[in-house]
């Protein structure tokens, strides 16, 4: 089930902090279950869509009215912490024209799906007789046992953590994801650019730069 909530910061910045928490604490999924009258969820996919500025039109120079102040202050409304709750953050360009036509053809939907329950079936037999369902819900006590880091790949991260100045909830995100990208690809071990890729879905420090 995927949930779209837009964030908007026009709203109050403590008001979008608290929708944070509450989404962690499983709000959103104990209002739904009384929404749908008591249905069990598997799960839910959180979509938080939003502009790169107030008039929607950042970093196009040409048709972006704000000033650079502006923007600065509405992207600042959502804060780190909120970002930090997020796994995959994605910066969307418009397309032009030329390569709206010259687009090739990526992987079907049918082919992402047999990666998709491939790994769902990895992450089965991988959580069997454990209180876990999915990667995403591997908590940090049990990080060691199930995103176990080679010695290049823990050199890795380290310099991820320091060059991206992450928060420890964004480092483990990173990891979690990580684990994700390497059970789509099949592989048992998580590699450096399963941990590289996982690190392009942080925020873009174009946006909240440090
Ligand atoms: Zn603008």
């Amino acid at each position: 089930m995927a949930l779209p909530v837009q964030i908007n910061p026009k709203h109050n910045k403590s008001t979008l902090e608290r929708v944070c928490f509450y989404y962690e604490e499983n709000f959103i999924r104990g209002l739904l279950r009384g929404c749908i009258g008591g249905a069990s969820l598997n799960c839910i996919n959180l979509v938080v869509p939003m502009n790169p500025c107030p008039c929607g039109y950042y970093p196009d120079a040409e048709r972006c009215s704000c000033t650079e102040p502006r923007v600065r202050r509405y992207m600042g409304k959502v804060s780190g912490p909120i970002l930090d709750r997020i796994d995959l953050c994605v910066e969307l360009e418009s397309v032009d024209y030329e390569s709206l036509r010259n687009r090739t053809k990526g992987e079907s939907s049918g082919e992402i799906r047999r990666r998709v329950e491939q790994a769902r079936q990895i992450q089965e037999a991988r959580f069997e007789g454990s209180a876990y369902r999915f990667n995403g819900d591997i908590e940090v006590s049990a990080m060691e046992r199930y995103c176990r880091l080679g010695e290049e790949q823990q050199r890795c991260m380290e310099q991820l953590y320091a060059s991206l100045q992450l928060s420890a909830r964004a480092y483990h995100r990173i990891l979690r994801v990580a684990r994700t990208i390497a059970d789509l690809e099949g592989a048992e071990e998580i590699g450096v650019p399963h941990l590289m890729e996982a690190s392009f879905y942080r925020p873009s420090t174009e946006y909240w730069g440090h």
